[in-house]
C-alpha cells in the first residue's frame, strides 16, 4: 500500500479540504446557551432583531445641528445621553448638546465635535462648516430588522458572541463537536503513568492530539495504544472508525513494524495520499474508511503535532460544519541567516518576538525534542524551492 502518491504541501492540503467537503455529513444539530457558544459552530443563520442601530445615533460627544446653521453661533436648547431621547427638535439656530451613542434629535442632520466649539452660557459658538450627516451613525447601517448578520458554518468567535448578545440571542443552535479517536501505536509506548524501561517511551502524543483536537472544537476519544501487529491495531482501527475522523500516530514510516497502512487496508481503507513532501512529517497517510476519514500522523512528537496542525484541523473544522477553514501563514524577518536543504517544505519550531515582526529558529535536536518544541510559539515555513534566506529576509510563519 506504500506509495499511493507523494504530493507537495499544497497539493496535499488541497487534497484534504477537496476530500473531506466532498465526502462529509454535516454534525447533528443542538442548541447552546450564549455563555457557552464561543468556540461553537453556528449550525443557523442568525438574523437581526431589529435595526442597527434602531435609531440615528452620534458617534462623537457633541452639538447636534442643522448643518446648514454651521457656521455660526446657536441655542442650545437641551442635553441627549446615550440611553435617553430627546423630546424636542432642533429648530433653526438651535443645537443640542450630544453624547456619544445618543440618539440624533429629530431636526438635526449632523454632530459636531465638542473639540470644535465654544460655550458661552446658553449659546454655543463653532467656527468650521459641517458635513450633514457627518458624525451619525444611520438607523439600520449595520444590518436592518431580519438581515441575516452571521451565516450558519461560522465557528463563534469572541465577536460573534457579542453579535448573539446584541441581538437578544440567548441560545443558539450550532453543530455538536465531532468525535475524534485517537490512536497511537508502537510496541516501545507506555502510558504517561508508569515507570518507562529506557527502551521505553511515554505515550506523549495522545496528549498533544487530545489538546489539538479540543482547541480546533473537536471531542477528543483517546484508544488503547496499538501494538505493533496489524491484528491488534485493525481491531482498535475498528473501534476509531465509529468516531467522526481518526487520528493515528506512529506506525507509517516503511520500517518492517510500521504496520498501520496494512491494518487500515484490511479495514477497506482507500488512500488518497501516503507521502507529502514536507519536514517533519513526510510518511503522513490520508484516507478514508467506512465513510470516515482518517491521518496516520508519523509518530515522532514534533511531527504528530505539525501534521495536526497543517492539515488534520483543516479536517476537523469542516467536519465540524464551518463552511472555511485556514491556515494562517503571515511573514516575519528572520533574526539570522536561515538554510535548508530544498525539495520539502519545512515547518521547524522558532520563536515569533513580542510585536510579531521578527522570528529566530529554536534550536533542535529534531522531530523527538519535545522541549524544543515548547520553546517554540510558531513554526518557520520554509519553502521547498529554496535553500538560502538570508537574515533579515521574510519568512512565512504559522502560530502555534
Ligand atoms: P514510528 O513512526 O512509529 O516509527 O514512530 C516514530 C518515533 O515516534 C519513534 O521514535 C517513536 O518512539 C515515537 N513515537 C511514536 N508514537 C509515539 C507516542 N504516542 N508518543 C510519543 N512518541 C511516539
Ligand atoms: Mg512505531
Amino acid at each position: 500500500m506504500k506509495d499511493v502518491a507523494a504530493l507537495t504541501f499544497g497539493e496535499a492540503r488541497e487534497t484534504v479540504l477537496r476530500r473531506v467537503c466532498e465526502g462529509r455529513k454535516l454534525p447533528a444539530v443542538e442548541e447552546i446557551a450564549l455563555e457557552a457558544a464561543a468556540g461553537r459552530v453556528l449550525a443557523e443563520d442568525i438574523a437581526a432583531d431589529r435595526d442597527s442601530p434602531a435609531v440615528a445615533r452620534s458617534v462623537r460627544d457633541g452639538y447636534a445641528v442643522r448643518a446648514i446653521d454651521v457656521p455660526g453661533e446657536l441655542a442650545v436648547i437641551g442635553e441627549v445621553r446615550a440611553g435617553e431621547r430627546f423630546a424636542g427638535e432642533v429648530g433653526p439656530g438651535q443645537a443640542v448638546e450630544i453624547m456619544t451613542g445618543a440618539p440624533v434629535p429629530a431636526g438635526a442632520d449632523a454632530v459636531i465635535m465638542v473639540e470644535h466649539t465654544r460655550r458661552d452660557g446658553s449659546r454655543v459658538i463653532c467656527d468650521r462648516a459641517a458635513e450633514p450627516h457627518q458624525f451619525i451613525n444611520p438607523r439600520g447601517c449595520e444590518a436592518a430588522a431580519h438581515e441575516v448578520v452571521l451565516r450558519a458554518g461560522t465557528r463563534l468567535d469572541y465577536s460573534g458572541a457579542a453579535l448573539l448578545a446584541a441581538f437578544g440571542r440567548t441560545r443558539a443552535k450550532i453543530y455538536r463537536p465531532p468525535q475524534v479517536a485517537i490512536l497511537a501505536t508502537g510496541d516501545e509506548i507506555v502510558e504517561p503513568e508508569e515507570t518507562p524501561e529506557e527502551f521505553q517511551i511515554r505515550n506523549s502524543n495522545a496528549h498533544s492530539l487530545a489538546a489539538q483536537v479540543r482547541r480546533a472544537g473537536g471531542t477528543p476519544c483517546v484508544l488503547p495504544v496499538a501494538r505493533d501487529t496489524v491484528a491488534h491495531t485493525r481491531e482498535l482501527v475498528e473501534k476509531g472508525l465509529d468516531a467522526d475522523l481518526l487520528l493515528l500516530s506512529g506506525g507509517v514510516s516503511a520500517g518492517k513494524h510500521d504496520v498501520v497502512e496494512e491494518a487500515l487496508a484490511e479495514a477497506g481503507a482507500e488512500f488518497f495520499f501516503d507521502r507529502v513532501l514536507i519536514q517533519p512529517g513526510q510518511p503522513l497517510v490520508f484516507g478514508r474508511a467506512r465513510g470516515r476519514f482518517f491521518f496516520g500522523l508519523p509518530g515522532n512528537p514534533a511531527s504528530t503535532m505539525v501534521t495536526f496542525e497543517i492539515f488534520a484541523r483543516a479536517a476537523l473544522e469542516l467536519l465540524g460544519g464551518q463552511e472555511e477553514t485556514a491556515l494562517h501563514m503571515p511573514f516575519a524577518r528572520l533574526t539570522r541567516e536561515f538554510h535548508h536543504r530544498p525539495g520539502l517544505t519545512r515547518f521547524l519550531p522558532a520563536r515569533l518576538s513580542a510585536d510579531g515582526g521578527e522570528v529566530t529558529p529554536v534550536d533542535w535536536h529534531g522531530s523527538g525534542d519535545i522541549p524544543a518544541m515548547t520553546r517554540a510559539n510558531a513554526y518557520l515555513v520554509a519553502d521547498a524551492g529554496r535553500a538560502e534566506y538570508p537574515r533579515g529576509e521574510s519568512i512565512r510563519v504559522i502560530l502555534k
